[in-house]
């Protein structure tokens, strides 16, 4: 397979934006260590279906509104695709294919038979009331119907859609096809065919991570100082975890700016306080700061789980953690990374350290497909299998081989979807 003709290749493709730009420079740096045939590489540069649609909603107070909805389908080399759907004033077609290409990583490195996609509606959640996300969900779940499936393409949630996010979606899909489909989605509620343990296993599999990687290094994690950026479903939950097995979370944040206690603070009560309150404003647990303090404060383990681009080139500099786990996706800009490895800052990758809550995805599929559920014991020891063997190919392929843990990771990702695009080979 020949690259894009000049012509086409100089002409901006629709999804090329700087964070989709930033994860064709993170394959392509990773593909320089996986000797990868390039006409294998150049096909996983572009994603293989990336779908726009105009939602129209009807608002509470009686007027339309028309949102933009995306779908990006990366690779599905290896079986459906999958990936979450999110609400956020900043989706857009490149945000989707960047994130759809880390999900094709994400579930190889895992050996998860998926490959990535990513999608959401452009729009404010905060403003929409609860029946106008009702109608938005609904309305984009029919827009997608001919390109998802569970055996073609199943979403699941990401910033701010939850499991009553996907029981509209199941509802909705289940409907045009006249019986109950559960396996249409993941992170769905356990009384439709949600897993147990999928609303925690991303925070959880966040701390799972980092366990391995401090055993690794010799630091006891009850004795490490930790800071997590974002108090939402995955580092609300990761601050919990850390702060069960004793380690000292000396500083959180949401949407509202960050709190901070030098001598730690107590999780359980700051959970307490955003059930009642919605979130961490006004709590007066600790000292309040901002972000960009947050982000500069001296601490073992800082976990990311709020957002992509938060870590780079301008504070980078500033970050005084010994370690960065990567909750969210695409947190760490590549300028950043590099910074942080000149510094000795070690980088739990997103496509790894985040991946526990795939895995659980794929394990809910698994019992929506077989119709037999397991316990919570199961699927978490079966989680932290799938997570110890993915650290530990990742560890072992650095270590041997003197590069990042991302590049790492990505090659593992990359070597998995390029065997088997080299076996099926291209149709016609
Ligand atoms: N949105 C999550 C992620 O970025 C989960 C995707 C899924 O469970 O399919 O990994």
């Amino acid at each position: 397979m020949a690259s894009l003709p000049e012509a086409v290749a100089h002409a901006q493709l629709e999804w090329d934006t700087p964070l989709y730009r930033m994860a064709v420079a993170q394959f392509d740096h990773a593909v320089a260590h996986a000797a990868i045939p390039e006409d294998i590489a150049e096909r996983l540069r572009y994603p293989e279906r990336s779908i726009i649609v105009s939602v129209p909603v009807r608002m509470d107070a009686g007027k339309r509104v028309v949102f933009p909805g995306y779908r990006v389908q990366h690779s599905s080399i290896l079986g459906p695709t999958k990936g979450g759907i999110r609400y956020d004033l900043e989706v857009t077609l490149g945000e989707c294919a960047a994130l759809a290409m880390w999900m094709t990583w994400k579930c190889a490195l895992l050996r998860l038979p998926y490959g990535g996609a990513k999608g959401g509606v452009r729009c404010d959640p905060r403003t929409l009331s609860l029946g106008e996300v009702e109608r938005l969900t609904r309305r984009f779940t029919s827009e997608l119907l001919p390109f998802i499936g569970p055996q073609q393409d199943i979403p699941a949630p990401d910033m701010a859609t939850n499991e009553q996010t996907m029981a509209w979606m199941m509802d909705t899909y289940s409907m045009q096809r006249g019986y109950a489909v559960p396996e249409i989605v993941t992170g769905k509620p356990i009384s439709i065919g949600g897993s147990v343990f999928r609303h925690e296993a991303t925070g959880a599999g966040v701390v799972m991570v980092v366990a391995r990687a401090c055993d690794r290094l010799g630091w006891p994690l009850a004795e490490q100082r930790c800071v997590v950026q974002g108090f939402g479903n995955v580092g609300g939950i990761a601050a919990l975890e850390l702060f069960e097995r004793g380690a000292t979370v000396v500083a959180v944040s949401d949407v509202s700016g960050g709190i901070h206690a030098a001598i730690g603070l107590d999780i359980h009560a700051l959970q307490a306080y955003v059930r009642v309150h919605g979130s961490l404003e006004g709590c007066d647990a600790g000292r309040r700061i901002t972000n960009d303090e947050l982000l500069g404060l001296e601490c073992d383990i800082l976990v990311l789980a709020a957002r992509e681009d938060q870590i780079t080139a301008e504070n980078a500099p500033n970050v005084r953690a010994r370690m960065i786990a990567e909750g969210a996706n695409g947190p760490t800009s590549l300028e950043a990374d590099a910074i942080l490895s000149q510094r000795g800052i070690l980088v739990l990758p997103d496509i790894l350290t985040n991946a526990g809550g795939v895995t659980v995805s794929y394990f809910e599929w698994v019992q929506d497909l077989g119709r037999l559920f397991w316990t919570r014991d199961e699927i978490r020891a079966k989680l932290a299998e799938k997570l110890s063997d993915a650290f530990d190919r990742v560890w072992e392929h650095a270590d041997g081989r003197d590069v990042s843990l991302r590049t790492a990771a990505l090659v593992a990702g990359i070597h998995e979807v390029s065997a088997a695009l080299e076996a099926r080979g291209i149709f016609p």
